[in-house]
């Protein structure tokens, strides 16, 4: 096989690393509009070649082609690829948003194009954290559509099987309502608790980060993910992200409430349902 990686980054990294291990025999070749991330990338042997401007493809002529880059890139990146692949290049992504997105894609690249999320990661970026180990045992959400070609997606799925992941199936609408709730929101929450804290620093001209409790550290850890990636995913998943957080913002304002009016059995019952719903995810 040829594969190409657009961003060889943590992800498309880990993507590269992990098939290697699996014993797969191919060719790497990484598109990445920093130099640096190529020269690494090569340095820790996870492509052989590799080149700043896609063009560059028409010369290795990959057999399939992986997405890795911020979801935002993803349609000049297609538009870029339509221009220099054959009929018969698969392409798939690893980007965190579906949606829309899959078929403005489709409309670009046709049945070949396969959406693909792995439910996996670290809120580190860059290939020099990439990991081979990253998507053993977790899920990947492909998201077919009644365009998409039978083989694309036979050769999508047995790549990830082969990395020992578990494929599912989704509609993408639905797979953005999901990960808009599941996701999306609490890194939203984390990158807003971060700002309120600054706010409340400067409210008392003190430093409140200088007392981080455990509690605190666990929950703003995803806070520390990469900004412009994150921004990308905001916006591509607008609609489904502002329902997640007006949904969390009545559930905060009803907390509120109930504090308000030393409401005790209310906050409890309140606080041992939320309690047992996450005892029972440490379970499954
Ligand atoms: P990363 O920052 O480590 O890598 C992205 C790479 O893309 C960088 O090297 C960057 O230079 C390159 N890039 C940016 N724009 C480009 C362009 N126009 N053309 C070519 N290269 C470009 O990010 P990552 O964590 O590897 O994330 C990559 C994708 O994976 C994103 O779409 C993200 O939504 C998705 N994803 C990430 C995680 C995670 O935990 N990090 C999990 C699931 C899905």
């Amino acid at each position: 096989m040829r594969i190409a990686v657009i961003g060889v980054g943590f992800m498309g990294g880990s993507f590269l690393l992990a098939l290697r291990e699996s014993g797969l025999e191919f060719k790497a070749f990484g598109v990445d509009i920093k130099g640096e991330a190529i020269k690494l990338a090569k340095e820790r042997g996870i492509i052989s070649e590799g080149a700043e401007d896609i063009k560059a493809l028409k010369n290795f002529s990959p057999s399939l082609v992986v997405l890795s880059t911020p979801v935002r890139t993803f349609r000049a990146i297609a538009t870029e690829l339509s221009k220099v692949l054959t009929e018969d290049t698969v392409v798939t992504d690893l980007g965190s948003v579906k949606g829309k997105l899959v078929y403005e894609m489709e409309n670009i690249l046709g049945g070949r194009f396969v959406g693909g999320h792995p439910i996996a990661g670290t809120e580190k970026s860059g290939v020099e954290h990439s990991i081979a180990t990253l998507f053993r045992g977790k899920k990947v959400i492909l998201t077919p559509t009644e365009k998409t070609d039978k083989n694309a997606l036979e050769l999508v799925e047995n790549l990830w099987n082969r990395l020992e992941a578990k494929v599912e199936h989704m509609e993408p609408h639905f797979h953005d309502y999901v990960f808009g709730a599941v996701s999306h929101l609490p890194h939203a929450v984390a990158f807003a608790l971060i700002d309120a804290l600054m706010d409340m620093s400067k409210e008392r001209d003190t430093n409140l980060f200088l007392y981080p409790g455990g509690g605190f550290k666990d929950f703003t850890r995803i806070a520390a993910s990469d900004p412009v990636m994150w921004r990308d995913i905001f916006l591509e998943n607008k609609e489904n992200l502002l329902l997640a957080i007006e949904h969390y913002a009545n559930s905060l304002n009803k907390l509120r409430s109930m504090i308000e009016k030393e409401n005790e059995k209310e906050i409890l019952e309140f606080l041992r349902e939320a309690k047992d719903k996450r005892l029972k995810l440490e379970e499954s």
